[in-house]
């Protein structure tokens, strides 16, 4: 951390606009559907949808998929097909089959966007005459989007259907989509702090939705959720300012900020978290030695990179030379910001070919990027690190602080084993 660091509103930040490399929302999909076992994702789309998804999906080839593509022909695009009765068609077809189906989220992608195919009314219209099934709609288009706003418009999507809680009911929502082992971590960490009535959007089930209302407090796990944001506070509820529960010191300043919130004494705080924060500046000092030093270059990918480079920077001792991000979220990134070292480069928006340029003439050890940039990299001797990869594995708290590190210094010891 850098006494220099300039605060948040202050910080220069380079936009970009220019030719993007990112995946679409419809990549969200894949850890969704793990997450909420009781919903399924009908994409309404074209056979180039059908095809991300089952190849990002590639390993699920095997188990009765939750998800599927309703695909736009031709002579629908040309209008010469009534979609609403299509569609209805589809989903009767499909709920024949899977009757266990209890929410089904229809995702709209740039084909039915570019046609304005209204899903948000078909849901509507599917609902009516479907009581038994809870019909939301969200689009993961890729037109201006990249793929970590599909889980922001899904959890947006579902933030009307969320019970109402009671005015004086005091409670607080962790929001973002965590792997269950990281759930539970954090639900029994918040049970040792003193923190009762938690609950996660989403949960495990779309059956099991946490009440919000005027006194609920929520903390969001994930920096690209600020559509979700805006509609949990429509609905009364305040966000918790903090940093994001990356590494030691990022999970305790996390984590405290909701003690805080909650009227907890920093005293039992400090004692409730102290074994696992100890755990986690352990599993880390094992890495510092490898990542210390060495410098970092974020391309706009994922989101993520704000929190990740100041993870890097503040427990590891990584240099960032550029931190890239699609689209940065000031107030929620506000805390990140203010920890990251002064002269870091933070740049928003993107512009492939100039940023390439700058990772080239820099020669970062570390590139974290898509992976489309990924292999061209490689082959021009830069280490790079698959950003996707990050939104995959478990990366959260205390206990993934490790982890987290591993995943930074495989690719710079995978280098070294190359050039030996
Ligand atoms: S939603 Fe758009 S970007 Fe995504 S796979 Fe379909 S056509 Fe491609």
């Amino acid at each position: 951390m850098s006494a220099a660091a300039p605060a948040a509103a202050e910080r220069p930040i380079l936009r970009e606009r220019g030719q993007r490399e990112v995946f679409c929302g419809l990549t969200g999909i894949v850890w969704l559907h793990r997450k909420m076992p009781d919903a399924f994702f009908l994409v309404v789309g074209s056979r180039t949808c059908a095809h991300l998804l089952q190849s990002a999906a590639g390993v699920m080839i095997f188990a009765e998929p939750r998800f599927a593509t309703a695909i736009i022909e031709e002579r629908d695009l040309a209008g010469m097909a009534d979609l609403d009765e299509e569609l209805d068609r589809t989903v009767s077809r499909l709920l024949e089959r899977r009757p266990e189906i209890a929410t089904l989220f229809l995702v709209g992608s740039c084909p039915s966007e570019v046609i304005k195919l209204d899903l948000a009314r078909a849901a509507v219209r599917l609902g009516s005459t479907r009581p038994q099934v809870r019909f939301l709609a969200y689009s993961g288009s890729g037109i201006e989007t990249t793929f970590t706003e599909g889980e922001d418009a899904c959890l947006a999507a579902m933030v009307p259907v969320l019970p109402q809680a009671a005015p004086d009911a005091a409670s607080l929502v962790i929001v973002g989509a965590l792997p269950d082992i990281v759930e539970d971590q954090f639900a029994r960490l918040f049970a040792e702090i003193g923190i009762d009535n938690v609950a996660f959007l989403p949960g495990r089930s779309v059956r099991d939705l946490p009440p919000v209302g005027p006194g609920t407090r929520y903390l969001l796990a994930q920096p690209f959720l600020g559509t979700t944001a805006q509609a949990l506070e429509e609905r009364g509820a305040v966000r918790i300012p903090a940093p994001f529960p990356f590494g030691a010191e990022g999970t305790a300043a996390w984590a405290g900020a909701a003690a805080a919130a909650f009227g907890i004494e920093e005293l039992a705080l400090r004692r409730a978290i102290a074994p696992a924060r100890e755990r986690a500046k352990r599993a880390l000092e094992r890495y510092r030695p490898a990542l210390a030093g060495k410098t970092v270059f974020f391309m706009p990918d994922s989101q993520l990179e704000v929190p990740l480079a100041r993870f890097l920077a503040s427990e590891l001792g990584m240099v960032p030379i550029e931190i890239g991000t699609p689209f940065l979220h000031r107030a929620h990134l506000a805390e990140e910001l203010a920890l990251l070292p002064a002269a870091v480069t933070v740049s928003e928006g993107q512009d492939v070919e100039r940023q390439l340029d700058r990772v080239r003439a820099a020669r970062p050890d570390l590139t974290v990027c898509g992976l489309g940039l990924a292999n061209p990299l490689e082959a021009e001797g830069l280490a790079t690190k698959w950003s996707i990869e990050l939104v995959f594995s478990p990366i959260h708290g205390f206990e993934q602080a490790g982890d987290l590190a591993e995943l930074f210094a495989r690719p710079l010891r995978r280098r070294d084993v190359l050039r030996v």
